[in-house]
């Protein structure tokens, strides 16, 4: 599964991080979940709870943050909402565009003790 690898990943950078700051646990991990970043994230929140076990990120309450997808038309210069990675423009059909957001899978913010 994607998902897991994904996670395995988090929670090494996650432990990372804290064990630099000399942290003896992770109380809490948020993370950003583009919503055309690939991943499903009941997947990826269940990988985690897996991920976590016998690290530091034990107890760590992990709360995950869907960023919504939009991208920049490059023919009618709009902004649209995008929920696929590969899409039209809704508002001129056009087939180029700039991906504004969506596509990230990034830690937010890491609460250690
Ligand atoms: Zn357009």
């Amino acid at each position: 599964m994607h998902e897991m690898s994904l996670a395995l990943n988090i929670i090494e950078l996650a432990e990372q991080a804290a064990r630099d700051a000399n942290a003896t646990s992770i109380t809490a991990i948020e993370i950003d979940v583009g919503e055309i970043a690939g991943v499903m994230l009941d997947a990826l929140e269940f990988s985690l709870s897996v991920a976590t076990r016998s690290t530091l990120a034990e107890e760590a309450k992990l709360t995950l943050h869907l960023i919504p997808g939009s991208a920049k038309c490059k023919d009618c210069g709009r902004t649209f909402h995008l929920s696929e990675r590969w899409a039209v423009c809704p508002l001129c059909g056009g087939l180029s565009f700039d991906i504004l957001a969506g596509k990230e899978l990034t830690i937010k913010s890491i609460d250690i003790e």
